[in-house]
Formats: structure tokens, sequence, C-alpha cells
């Protein structure tokens, strides 16, 4: 697969357009650890944002490779953007995947961004290992009632609702009991605290404390206790658009550098004819190109209806590692350019590091990969 459709070179056009436009969002966000909720307002007025939804739902039905591409794209001006893009998008995913049919009209909203929608599967005792979560919902009196933390909900600070994830069922480490409801973030008993994160700023990455939260029996998605495994499945479909965004963010890093050091000179030559500083490029530029394939292979393979895990676990993992990687090359080639708050590179290496715990840390994407070749 070498070539995009002509529908999905419109797509990645309008996108692009769209994200050169809001470069400024993204350092407002950045500056300010606000703002998340204006690009998906704006995404969702400009009907960009259900690439990958299905048409009966409302989206645009273009797939995976849509979202990889609407990632990148957003990602190349700050993963922040991009970030907060992911986030919805995964709620959406999971509304599909739960609840299917069931939730049209909650992924028709979200399509649109009528409704913002967060998601609260991490908490400070269970991370990597998601079925060691310990939020409760214990039926009462005909409602159930919501108590646990969860940690670094992204959006939340802005979400309408948060989908949370929670135990009804069974003990703490099994994968049957668990149930995903949708829960009003302003309902009494939610309290939401913004963190203070090195990147992706703006995103709306919070806590968030679930204490005697009251919802009625129509907010669980999908079936009660049986959430687990359309939760890791919708989580592990997401990793290929988060690996857009790793993709992006060294593209838009790459880039800015390129123009840098052919345009400053030093020892009366432009920097890009030192052969350590072309060289270190080069490499960079076939890191970007590699892990948009491996990104776009992952993407096509899920669009063929193909479990892609493997494949998206080492887009992730890649793309994370040539963001890192590519981010801090330019850093060093803009010099002290670099370090200052408000250079792009400055805040796209902060992203960058992100990308190698959010979504999937690069070691849980190892896990996947050996347990492929231990097959
Ligand atoms: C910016 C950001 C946004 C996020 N957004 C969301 C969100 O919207 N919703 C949500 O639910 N979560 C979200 N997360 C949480 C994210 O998914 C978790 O941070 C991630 O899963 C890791 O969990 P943890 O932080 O608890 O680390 P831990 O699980 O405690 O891991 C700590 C370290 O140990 C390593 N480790 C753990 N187990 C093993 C093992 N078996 N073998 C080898 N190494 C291991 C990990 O790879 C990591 O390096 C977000 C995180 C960040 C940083």
């Amino acid at each position: 697969m070498f070539e995009i459709s002509k529908e999905l070179q419109d797509y990645q056009y309008k996108i692009r357009e769209f994200a050169q436009n809001n470069r400024d969002l993204a350092n407002y966000m950045d500056m300010s650890n606000e703002g998340g909720e204006k690009i998906l307002k704006e995404l969702g007025n400009k009907d960009l944002l259900g690439m990958k939804i299905p048409t009966k739902y409302g989206g645009l039905g273009l797939g995976e490779i849509a979202f990889a591409i609407a990632t990148e794209e957003l990602g190349a001006e700050g993963g922040n953007i991009a970030h907060t893009l992911h986030t919805q998008l995964n709620a959406l995913q999971l509304l599909i995947s739960i609840g299917g049919d069931s939730a049209k009209d909650l992924i028709e909203d979200g399509v649109k961004a009528r409704k913002i929608f967060a998601v609260g599967v991490t908490e400070p005792e269970a991370g990597s290992d998601v079925a060691s979560l310990r939020t409760t919902a214990k039926l009462e009196g005909g409602k159930y009632v919501i108590n646990g933390e969860k940690i670094f909900t992204s959006s939340a600070s802005f979400a309408d609702e948060i989908l949370v994830l929670a135990r009804t069922s069974g003990n703490i480490g099994d994968r049957e009991g668990i149930t995903l409801f949708r829960v009003d973030a302003k309902s009494p008993g939610v309290q939401v605290q913004k963190l203070d994160l090195i990147g992706m700023r703006g995103a709306g990455v919070s806590y968030v404390k679930l204490n005697n939260v009251e919802v009625s029996k129509d907010s669980i998605i999908g079936k009660e206790g049986d959430a687990y495994k359309g939760a890791i499945k919708a989580l592990m479909i997401g990793r290929n658009g988060y690996a857009g965004i790793g993709v992006g963010i060294a593209r838009g890093a790459l880039e800015a550098t390129i123009d840098r050091v052919n345009k400053r000179v030093q020892f009366k030559k432009p920097l890009i004819e030192n052969q350590w500083i072309s060289f270190n490029l080069a490499e960079a530029y076939i890191e970007v190109e590699a892990s948009r394939l491996l990104t776009w292979r992952a993407a096509y393979l899920f669009d063929k209806g193909i479990e892609a895990l493997t494949e998206a676990s080492m887009a992730k993992y890649y793309a994370a590692k040539t963001a890192i990687n590519v981010t801090r090359l330019a850093v060093q080639f803009h010099g002290g350019q670099g370090l200052i708050k408000g250079n792009k590179v400055e805040r796209l290496y902060r992203d960058a590091k992100i990308m190698e715990i959010s979504e999937g840390t690069n070691e849980m994407q190892l896990i996947a990969v050996t347990r492929y070749l231990k097959r």
C-alpha cells in the first residue's frame, strides 16, 4: 500500500490546512494548559472529527488510515491538539466496540462535538494492569453508586461526560465483572483536578474522584460486567491513531529544523553543510517515513477487518521512539533558540516524551510483540 485514495488525499489536504490554521491554538494550549475543547468544537463544526466513524453513526466512514492521517497532521503542529482529537475518537471507539447501535445517539453527538467525552480507565493503583482497577459501582435502590479514583483522564477538565470503567462484580484482577458507565461530568460527587504535565498541555488531563456518584441503570454502555474485552480492543485499535501523533510530532520538528539549518549560517556556511548535521537529519527523515509506513500498515489491516494488534503495537512503539529521537535532534540543531519557551521544537520535544507512556507504555508494546514471537 504505497498510495492513498483520492478521498483520503482530499481529507489529508483539509485536515492539514486545519492543523496549520490552529498552530497558535496549540501554542496557547501549551502555555495556558487549557483550551482543548476549542479544537474539538472546531473540528466538529467543520465535519472533520468523525473521519473513522462509520457513516451509520454520522461519521465520514474513511477508516483507520484517515485517523492516522488526522493525528499526524495535527501532531505536526502540536502533540496536544492531536492528543485531544485522539481522546474523543478513543471514546467513540469504546462506544462503538461496547455499545454498538445502542450508543448511536451518543456517537453522533460525539462526532459533531456536541458532546465531549473523557475515558476513565487508569487509576492510581491500576495503570498498565487495567483489570486491577478498584473503582466500584454498586446497585442501591435501583441506581448504581460509583466510588473510586481515576488518573490521567484526558479531556476530563472540559468533558461533558466521562466514560468510566468500574467493577460491578468479582474481585480485583478479574477480567469479568467490569462495566462501562457514562457519567455526567457535572454530577454531584464528581471532582476533577487538572494535572500540570510536561507535555500534551491543554488536553485536560486530570485526576478524577468519584464519591458516591449516582447513575441510572441506562448509564451502562453494553452489557453489565462485560466491558473488559471490548475496552482493551478499542484501546488497542486506538494505538495506530496514537502512533500517528508520534509521526506528526517527529515530522513537524524535522521540517522546522530543516528550515533552520538551511538558513542559519555559522563558520561562513549554512549548518546543513556540516555532515554530522545532514546525516542525522537524513536518518531522522528515514525514521519518520518508516514510522508512517508502520502506522499506515496497521491502519490498513484494521480497515480490512484484521485485528492487527501486533502491528499497531509496533507502529506505536516505533513512532514514540522516533518522536523522541527527532525532537531531541531538533532542539539540538536549533541551538539555544530551541530551548526558548514558545519555540515549536521545544514544545514538541516535551509532547514527544508523553508518547512513550500514554496509550500503553513502550514496555507494554514490547510485551505485545514478544507475545507474538512466542506463538
Ligand atoms: C498524557 C497522558 C494522557 C493519558 N490519558 C489517559 C486517558 O484519557 N484515560 C486513561 O484511562 N488513561 C490515560 N493515561 C494513562 C496511561 O494509559 C497510563 O499512564 C499508562 O497505561 C501507564 O500506566 P501507569 O502510568 O500507571 O504506569 P505503570 O503501569 O505503573 O508503569 C510504570 C512503568 O513500569 C513499566 N511496567 C509496568 N508493568 C510492566 C511489566 N509487566 N513489564 C515491564 N515493564 C512494566 C511501565 O511500562 C512503565 O514504564 C494517560 C497518560 C498520560 C501520560
